[in-house]
C-alpha cells in the first residue's frame, strides 16, 4: 500500500472572531481544499451507489417516507404522554429515567452515576446527542477515561477530532490517512491494510469493555409502548457496551420517541437504506431494561437520561417542529452540495449538513448560528433525499426569515432590500443610466456579494427598452 502523508491545516483564529467569522474562514479554506473535496466526494460517492439498491426493497418507497412522517407526527403531537408512558413502562422492568431540561443537568446526572459506582473507564458507543454535551470533555475533567468503542468515533477519538457526519465519524479520512493515524499513535505499521488496521483497533477494545464499569450508548429510537430503546449499528460494539458494564447509561435526545415496537418494521429499514444503502444494519438491539431475574447477560442498573436541550423550544414552533422527525440517517448530508465542499467540521456544531443547519440555530440561538441557515443554495436536494419527507429547504428559508424578523440583518443588508425596493417600483430609477454604469454602481456597492461570487451583470439594456424594441406599437 502506498502511505499518502497528509498535513492538516491548521486554523489558528483570533479569539475575537464571531461564531460566523470562523465558519466563514474555515468553509473557505475547505473548499480550496482538493485533496479533502476528493476524499469525501470518493466516500460519499460509495454510498450514493449503492443507496439506490437499498430503497428497492421498498414497494413503494414515497408511501414507506409519508407514513414515517405521520408516525413521527403522532408521536411529536404527543411528545408529553408519549415520553410518560415510556417511563412507566420502563421503570416497571427495573429501570430508572433521568429527565435532563439541558447539558448542564445530563452531565450531572451521568457523573453523579459514575462517582456512586466509582467508575474510573467507561465504554461508549456513537452517540451524537453525546457530542452535543460534550460528554468526553467532562468525564475527562472528573478523571475518567472514556473510550469509544465504534470505529470510526475510535479514530477520531485517537485523531483527537470531533465526528465529521453524523452516520460516518471519520468520512472525511482515506484508508492511508488512518494507517498514518494509527502508525503514529499506537505503533502498528505504516502498510497495514484496512483489515489489519480493524484488528488492531478490536484487539485494544475487547479488554476495554470488560474493564469498564460504566456503558454509554445513545438510543435511535425511545419506544413508548414496550418502555425500550432500540439501538443500531454495525460492529456490535453498542451491545457489548450494554451486556458487560455492571452499569449502562442511555442517552437520548426527546424526539426520538416512536409510539410502538411495531413501528420498528419501517424505522429500522427507512434509517439504514437511506443512511448506507443496507436493507437493514446488522446489529439492531431492543434494550428494555436492566438484568432480569433468571437472565444471563445484562447490567445491574440501566438508566435513561431524557435530554431536552432546547428540542421542547422548537417544539414550540409549528414550522419547526417537523425538524424534530429526524431519525439521523445522513441522507441530506450525503446529497448537499455545500456539505459535499466545506465538510462536516466547518460547521462548528454538533450536527452538520442541512439537518444541522436547520436545528442548531433553533437549538443553540439564532443570533450565534443564523449563519448556517444561509449555509444553503435552496436547490432542495435534502428535501428530496429526506427519509421521513422533512422541508429540510424550507425550513431553512423560515430560519432566514426569522432572523430578519428579529432584526439580526445587518445594515447593508436592509439598506440593500430598501434600494432594491425602491428601484423595482420605480421606472424613472430603472432606466437611469446604462447596464456597464449599473454593473459598476452595484457591484463597487455590494462588495460582501462579490466576495465570494461572480460579480452582478446588468443587461446592457433596460426592460423598458428592451419591450420597446420588441412592440414598437405599444
Ligand atoms: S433530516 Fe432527513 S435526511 Fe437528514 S438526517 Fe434527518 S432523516 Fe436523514
Amino acid at each position: 500500500m502506498r502511505v499518502h502523508f497528509f498535513t492538516k491545516i491548521q486554523i489558528n483564529l483570533p479569539m475575537s472572531d464571531t461564531i460566523a467569522e470562523i465558519f466563514h474562514t474555515k468553509t473557505a479554506l475547505k473548499a480550496a481544499d482538493l485533496k479533502h473535496r476528493k476524499t469525501i466526494n470518493f466516500n460519499i460517492g460509495r454510498y450514493n451507489a449503492v443507496v439506490p439498491q437499498g430503497k428497492l426493497q421498498f414497494k413503494n418507497i414515497e408511501l414507506a417516507r409519508e407514513r414515517a412522517k405521520n408516525t413521527k407526527w403522532r408521536a411529536l403531537e404527543n411528545l408529553d404522554t408519549q415520553l410518560e408512558l415510556f417511563e412507566k413502562n420502563f421503570t416497571a422492568r427495573g429501570g430508572k429515567v433521568i429527565w435532563a431540561e439541558n447539558t448542564e443537568a445530563a452531565i450531572a446526572a451521568i457523573l453523579h452515576i459514575c462517582e456512586q459506582k466509582k467508575c474510573k473507564m467507561l465504554v461508549k458507543s456513537k452517540s451524537m446527542v453525546t457530542e452535543e454535551i460534550h460528554l468526553n470533555d467532562a468525564l475527562e475533567k472528573a478523571g475518567i477515561e472514556s473510550v469509544e468503542t465504534d470505529l470510526g468515533e475510535y479514530i477520531q477519538q485517537l485523531d483527537g477530532e470531533a465526528p465529521y457526519h453524523i452516520v460516518t465519524p471519520a468520512m472525511h479520512k482515506s484508508k492511508e490517512d488512518v494507517a498514518l493515524l494509527f502508525h503514529e499513535k499506537l505503533g502498528t505499521p505504516l502498510h497495514y491494510s484496512p483489515e489489519e488496521l480493524t484488528i488492531k483497533a478490536r484487539e485494544i477494545l475487547r479488554e476495554k469493555y470488560t474493564e469498564a464499569q460504566v456503558g454509554v450508548t445513545g438510543a435511535n429510537f425511545i419506544i413508548s409502548d414496550t418502555g425500550a430503546v432500540a439501538v443500531t449499528e454495525n460492529e456490535g460494539n453498542a451491545r457489548l457496551c450494554c451486556a458487560f458494564p455492571k452499569t449502562h447509561i442511555v442517552v437520548a435526545g426527546i424526539e426520538k420517541v416512536i409510539p410502538s415496537i411495531s413501528d420498528l418494521d419501517l424505522f429500522w429499514p427507512l434509517l439504514s437504506t437511506f443512511g448506507t444503502g443496507q436493507k437493514l444494519t446488522v446489529y439492531n438491539s431492543i434494550i428494555s431494561g436492566p438484568r432480569q431475574a433468571g437472565e444471563s447477560d445484562g447490567p445491574d442498573e440501566m438508566y435513561v437520561i431524557l435530554l431536552d436541550n432546547g428540542r421542547t423550544k422548537i417544539l414550540n414552533n409549528p414550522k419547526q417542529r417537523e425538524s424534530l422527525y429526524c431519525i439521523r440517517c445522513g441522507a441530506c448530508l450525503n446529497a448537499c452540495p455545500v456539505y459535499k465542499n466545506v465538510g462536516g467540521h466547518a460547521y462548528g456544531a454538533t450536527y452538520s449538513g442541512p439537518i444541522g443547519s436547520v436545528i442548531t440555530p433553533n437549538l443553540q440561538g439564532l443570533d450565534d448560528y443564523k449563519h448556517l441557515s444561509f449555509a444553503s443554495s435552496l436547490c432542495g436536494n435534502c428535501t428530496e433525499v429526506c427519509a421521513v419527507k422533512i422541508n429540510l429547504h424550507e425550513l431553512l428559508l423560515d430560519n432566514r426569515a426569522s432572523s430578519v424578523a428579529e432584526g439580526q440583518s445587518s445594515f447593508t443588508e436592509r439598506a440593500a432590500w430598501k434600494i432594491w425596493k425602491l428601484a423595482s417600483l420605480n421606472r424613472g430609477i430603472m432606466n437611469l443610466g446604462n447596464g456597464a454604469l449599473k454593473n459598476k454602481v452595484v457591484n463597487t456597492i455590494f462588495t460582501s456579494w462579490t466576495a465570494t461570487r461572480a460579480p452582478l451583470d446588468f443587461s446592457k439594456k433596460t426592460f423598458n427598452e428592451l419591450w420597446k424594441e420588441r412592440h414598437p406599437n405599444g
